[in-house]
């Protein structure tokens, strides 16, 4: 296939100081639980975008000092020589594909704990550090600012040690101590470092001076700031300060990587934010320097890239989840394969794995983080090694995902669905309020089922035992999913709520067909992922009265994770829903309901006609039990294996699910597993214990 002539921009070189990106895509640095803990992992995932086409791989923050320990969280470190092999490896997976590898560099203030250095972390001023641990960061004086500086710049020459084209000096996130410097909430300083604007931004301009005196002929020196909390005049506004920053140093740093603070407003979700939603905070930075500018934005399509080059509000793509979502995205415009895009779906499973210190996962892409212990490349897969013919019951995510990568095997697949509409509980789940982009985990797997002549899909094909035994496959995957429980049963109850047999209770699957229960509706989260809060949201769209309970401090509690929990919260808030927290349901009655407080157990009774119950769910595993209760059936119609895979074998995310079908996909023939499925980093022993 070739290239739309439209995309030629995208692939342009574009010169950052004194080296070159091949193209404009640009990995913008993003964690991803592996970093310094699982090094062998991080640096294949990177080389693995490399050679996908991304022209800059960026490390995630490096924190530079003892300082700046940021544990527990799993990022990178460059404290001493010692760090420098590991990030040499990536260096090297990178330029092994002929990219630029990048790194920021951090020393996060008060967003440390120092738990494993036990150093008293520093700040502009005295201030509690993050969250609630009981520590206080101490203000810097002069001679830490001069400390700091010199870590600093020891870090800039070890990273070009390491390898590292390009060093990133980081203000953005809240998380940087220069860009804590710049504002004005957290400064308070009287000396040169605090009070006017010139004086705030003095760290930061210090320290991207001291690197390019050291190395700025050698590597480009570029920034990530943002430009905007959006936390009004009490924080930065890209149109006040954020504006008069960039003016101040225009032309000092090789290139502006320019986005919004924090985290949680810069990794917003599809359900909060579109495609390019940081353009009104970022299109200035152009008209203000001639240095390239990149932003972010969750851009998958490519029309909309060529877009925002051509307006001039970027002159590099940056991406973080859509190159985790696809690493060969950029490649796949190169050659003219845009239907081949494995679109981002704006999750953030990616972050919450993260956030939970273990390695990254993604729900679009099930090889993220098995690049190197298992082997799994994102585009490749080994040949069919067997003759078998796969029966695939069940085309939810995990259906179509195994059914595309055995299709992409060779395989001979017949996967069958008993709905009109495959996609299981994607295509149920993707039409709740704002989840529309979700459906693209069903429409990529199912246009490149399309394509597979080996591959067919029978919808409306609801299939029993008898017929999966007559079907003559000799490899059968069960991949049924999974119900929502009516009885209450879950984390808070283990045995029925009384009452749960009543006509006035139902389940999401039942608001997800369609039903809007008579008012006021109680929703009971004791699941607290997304599902509680979005059938409370489309319940009280539908004109219903709705109370939300939970047994959790907050409402969708495991939404920390996914950086949207207080969007959630407010948006219920918001939309006129009552919110009961930590109480758990006692008893269901025709028109009200008795409720528990979690810590005093004191009884309350509140008005509800009816009830939906989000606390678990149970395998639709039924065909599954009927199958392998006769063996000699099996054996006589030659079957010779059947799995569960996905949601029917154990309910958990999409993500898991699309996981689970890529990996009965990836070893079926390749014999048994072995006790530990992938290969583990083991620590070094130190040599002078
Ligand atoms: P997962 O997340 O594991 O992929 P889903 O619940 O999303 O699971 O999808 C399961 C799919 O299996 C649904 O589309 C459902 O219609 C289908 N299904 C369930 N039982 C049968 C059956 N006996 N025959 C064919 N399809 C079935
Ligand atoms: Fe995108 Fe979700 Fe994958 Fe993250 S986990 S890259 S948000 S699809």
């Amino acid at each position: 296939m070739t290239r739309d002539p439209r995309y030629d921009v995208l692939f342009e070189p574009v010169q950052i100081g004194p080296v070159t990106a091949r193209n404009r895509f640009y990995q913008v640095p993003h964690c991803n639980g592996m970093g310094r803990t699982f090094p062998s992992s991080m640096a294949r995932m990177r080389g693995v975008k490399a050679e996908g086409g991304w022209a800059v791989i960026a490390t995630e923050q490096i924190d530079i000092h003892p300082s700046a320990d940021i544990t527990p969280a799993t990022e990178g470190r460059l404290w001493s020589d010692e760090d420098i092999p590991y990030l040499a490896r990536m260096c090297d997976a990178v330029h092994e594909h002929n990219s630029l590898a990048l790194i920021e560099l951090t020393h996060n203030g008060k967003y440390v704990t120092n738990a494993y250095s036990r150093e008293v972390p520093i700040f502009v001023n005295h201030m509690p550090v993050v969250g609630t641990f009981p520590v206080q960061a101490r203000a810097m004086d002069k001679q830490d600012i001069r400390d700091y500086r010199r870590w600093h710049l020891d870090a800039v020459k070890r990273s070009k040690k390491a390898g590292f084209d390009i060093v990133c000096c980081y203000a953005a996130h809240n998380l940087s101590l220069a860009g804590q410097f710049m504002l004005r909430r957290y400064n308070h300083r009287t000396d040169e470092y605090g009070g006017s604007l010139e004086n705030r931004v003095r760290l930061f301009r210090e320290i991207i001076e001291d690197a390019k005196e050291a190395v700025g002929d050698t590597m480009g020196v570029v920034v990530r700031f943002a430009v905007d909390e959006l936390r009004g005049d009490e924080g930065m506004e890209w149109d006040k300060e954020g504006r008069e920053i960039i003016e101040m140093l225009a032309e000092l740093p090789d290139l502006w990587d320019v986005n919004v603070a924090e985290w949680h407003n810069d990794s917003q979700t599809s359900r909060f934010a579109e495609e390019g939603f940081q353009e009104p905070f970022i299109e200035f930075v152009k008209k203000v320097t001639t240095k390239p500018v990149v932003g972010v934005g969750r851009y998958t399509s490519a029309d909309r890239m060529v877009s925002v080059i051509n307006k001039g509000i970027m002159d590099m793509i940056g991406a973080a989840r859509p190159s985790i979502a696809d690493p060969f995205l950029p490649k796949k415009i190169e050659e003219g394969r845009i239907e081949d895009i494995r679109e981002c779906i704006g999750c953030n499973i990616c972050v919450s794995w993260d956030i939970s210190t273990a390695p990254m996962r993604c729900t679009q892409n099930p090889t993220k983080g098995e690049e190197w212990r298992k082997g799994w490349h994102p585009e490749r897969i080994e040949p069919k090694s067997t003759d078998d013919t796969v029966l695939i019951v069940g085309a939810g995510p995990a259906g179509l995902e195994a059914a595309r990568a055995l299709g992409q095997r060779g395989y001979d697949v017949t996967l069958a669905d008993a709905l009109e509409e495959p996609g299981g509980r994607v295509t149920r789940e993707s039409k709740l309020p704002g989840l529309s982009a979700w459906a693209r985990v069903r429409d990529y797997r199912i246009y490149q089922i399309q394509q597979m002549p080996n591959v067919m899909l029978y919808p409306a094909s609801a299939l029993d035992a008898a017929q999966i035994l007559e079907f003559g496959a000799t490899s059968v995957a069960i991949a049924t999913g999974a119900t929502w429980r009516r009885d209450g049963y879950g984390r808070a109850h283990q045995f029925p709520i009384p009452g749960t047999d009543g006509a006035n209770v139902f389940t999401p699957d039942d608001i997800m067909a369609g039903t809007v229960p008579e008012g006021p509706v109680l929703v009971y989260d004791d699941d607290h992922y997304y599902m509680g809060g979005l059938i409370a949201e489309k319940l009280r769209a539908a004109g219903a009265d709705v109370i939300l309970v939970t047994p959790e401090v907050k409402v969708s509690a495991w939404t920390d994770q996914t950086l949207e929990q207080t969007r959630i919260q407010k948006r219920l808030i918001e939309s006129g829903i009552d919110i009961i927290l930590s109480h758990t349901l006692r008893v269901i009655g025709n028109r009200d309901v008795t409720l528990a407080c979690g810590y005093t157990e004191r009884e309350r009774t509140v008005a509800a006609s009816s009830v939906v119950m989000v606390t678990s769910r149970e395998p639709v595993d039924q065909v599954y039990w009927d199958l392998v209760a006769n063996q000699e059936s099996l054996a006589d119609a030659a079957i010779t294996s059947v799995r569960r895979i996905g949601d029917c074998y154990g309910p958990a995310t999409i993500a898991a699910a699309v996981y689970e079908g890529h990996r009965f996909a990836r070893e079926l023939g390749a014999g048994p597993m072995g006790d530990i499925p992938f290969r583990r980093e083991l620590t070094a022993l130190s040599a002078d214990f």
